[in-house]
């Protein structure tokens, strides 16, 4: 392949493009139409990209399109605030619905009549048992569950007590609206369904228009076929929903006919890919909020500077299956470095700063040395860093008394300075507490840019920054937000879970002074360190960067 030439990335291949593309082939379908259907009770997250990625991608691939639906059957959990960020993420990662943006209360008229039509044919019935009764009467995966006592109510009165529950003169809970399919069956969800409950709550769009709100089985594959959806896509925990869903389309006048397939969610280890469980974290302050860095919501991973380009490649290394697996973080951090090893422009910031003194270079002496921007992209040119006589190296770039393959700097070894001259460690201040506060240096002034012209070598580049012409910043290190692989698993307490270590600030770090110009969630390779962009608290004066991942896999050695 040519230098110039993009690598063409192979079209992904699994087992729903598979059946796309057969029903595509076949003619059973003339085009694909999928749809993402985010219920907007809190912020999405990475395992929702995998689903926006699948069915955006079906739809782009196979030339067909994909609905944005909000799931908002239930209005005592969801707000505008979430509907509003998940239209920001699904843009941020590229998609576009178009004028195919709906939600499930469009069709709540429709659904409604619907419930009509079912207790008309004998297939619904109002059950007036508490929601406690109607829990104890479900049995269990061995034993069948119990009839209500109000099941054999008549078409009449059904239609007239669900009327009521309408209208609002009930309180909620009172009653609910069941389908009547088998109390025996093997699958829990064939046990007399609830299709409608009472909720006298304000909806974010229809107000107070209703007070009895569909469930989720209900409305799901009815809007799918409203939609006209031909492959309604979802998770593996949905395959017991199946039939459910195949019996409202059987029973129900639906004008289309769409088929659920279902692939294993994604999970990450050492976090929660939960909507309930983020808001938990939220909630009780445990983040400073849905786009903390350290969350995975889609939010956060943004503001910690991954680029969307990044996360789709690692949805699709992750690819689609029906096994249940959990991915390793350390494939995620590898697909942001790749990603960022090729785009990001090089600087140089020093996260804990130790001061050198190079006592040889005259004081008062300013000089401009010239920087690579990208050591494999000369298009993305050059700038100049100031060198002076004072200037800050890594804390952990010194030992005073170092191990065998230590080649850093210690007293009398000579390293090199990126870009800059060969210094030499004469000695090391130390404070009265014994710390090693200063080190006094000397400089070759022969080997300017980074060579000897005497051809001896040094076994370590460091790199630095000015001391008077840097820029204070506080940066800060996201680690992994719990200390387990398999947080709250086994019922164990998911705050318990925590990693205590997850946010390490670093608030006297200095940068080369071009970071100044660092423009909002463009990410920067601190040489030597990783990939950093600006958080959103950054001001002129007072910087604030979040490192995006490290330079190297910090799992391994943890
Ligand atoms: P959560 O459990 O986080 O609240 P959810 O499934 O309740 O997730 P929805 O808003 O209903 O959240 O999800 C929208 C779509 O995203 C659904 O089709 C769901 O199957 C899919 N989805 C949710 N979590 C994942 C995941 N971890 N991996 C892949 N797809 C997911
Ligand atoms: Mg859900």
């Amino acid at each position: 392949m040519a230098d110039n030439e993009t690598p063409i990335v192979e079209a992904p291949r699994d087992f729903i493009r598979d059946i796309v593309d057969a029903d595509l082939k076949s003619g059973k379908h003339k085009s694909v139409v999928t749809r993402f259907p985010p219920e907007p009770n809190g912020y999405l997250h990475i395992g929702h990209a995998k689903s926006i990625c699948l069915n955006f991608g079906l739809a782009e691939e196979f030339g067909g399109h994909c609905n944005l639906r909000f799931d908002d059957t239930n209005p005592a959990k969801e707000a505008q605030e979430y509907i509003d960020s998940i239209k920001a993420d699904v843009r941020w990662l590229g998609f576009d619905w178009g004028k195919n943006l709906f939600h499930a209360s469009d069709y709540f008229e429709q659904l409604y009549i619907w419930a009509e039509d079912l207790i008309r044919a004998g297939k619904a019935y109002v059950d007036d048992s508490t929601p406690d009764e109607v829990h104890a009467m479900r049995g269990t995966l061995t034993e069948p569950g119990k009839e209500s006592a109000y099941r054999n109510r008549s078409v009449e009165q059904n239609l007239d007590l669900f009327r009521r529950m309408r209208a609002g003169e009930f309180p909620n809970g009172k009653c609910t609206l069941r389908a009547k399919i088998d109390m025996g069956s093997g699958n829990i969800n064939l046990r007399d369904p609830i299709l409608y409950r009472i909720l006298h709550d304000e909806h974010p769009r229809t107000g107070k228009t209703w007070c009895i709100y569909p469930n989720y089985d209900f409305a799901h594959g009815q809007s799918d076929s409203i939609e006209g959806v031909t492959h309604s896509i979802c998770t593996l925990e949905f395959e017991d929903h199946k039939p459910l869903y195949e019996w409202f389309l059987d029973n129900l006048p639906v004008p289309s006919r769409p088929r659920q397939y279902e692939f294993a969610r994604l999970n990450i280890g050492y976090t929660v890919l939960s909507k309930r469980f983020l808001n938990q974290l939220v909630t009780e302050k445990r983040v400073s909020g849905w786009d903390d860095p350290r969350m995975p919501t889609l939010a956060a991973l943004r503001r910690r500077g991954v680029p969307p380009e990044a996360l789709k490649d690692f949805v699709r290394r992750v690819g689609v299956a029906r096994a249940n697996s959990v991915v390793d973080m350390q494939l995620f951090d590898f697909t942001v470095r790749e990603f960022l090893n090729k785009h990001a422009q090089r600087r140089m910031g020093v996260l804990r700063p130790l001061k050198v003194v190079i006592e040889n270079y005259p004081e008062g002496q300013v000089e401009e040395l010239e920087a690579v921007n990208h050591p494999d992209d000369a298009a993305l040119g050059t700038r100049k860093i100031p060198f002076a006589r004072e200037i800050y190296v890594e804390q952990e770039d010194f030992m005073e008394n170092p191990p065998k393959k230590f080649f850093r700097l210690s007293p009398g070894t000579e390293v090199r300075l990126r870009y800059a001259y060969f210094i030499k460690c004469r000695e090391a201040v130390k404070n009265a507490a014994g710390e090693v506060i200063e080190l006094r240096c000397t400089y070759d002034p022969a080997t300017r840019g980074g060579n000897a012209p005497d051809g001896r070598k040094v076994k370590a580049t460091l790199h630095w920054v000015p001391a008077a012409q840097s820029l204070p910043a506080e940066v800060r290190i996201y680690n992994p937000l719990f200390s387990r692989p398999d947080p709250g698993a086994g019922g164990s307490d998911l705050l318990a879970d925590m990693n205590p270590n997850s946010l390490e600030l670093l608030k006297d770090a200095r940068l080369e002074p071009a970071l100044a110009d660092a423009k909002p969630g463009e990410v920067i390779q601190f040489e030597r360190q990783g990939y950093f962009c600006t958080d959103p608290d950054s001001k002129p004066g007072a910087l604030v960067f979040n490192r995006t991942v490290g330079l190297r896999d910090s799992y391994a050695k943890a």
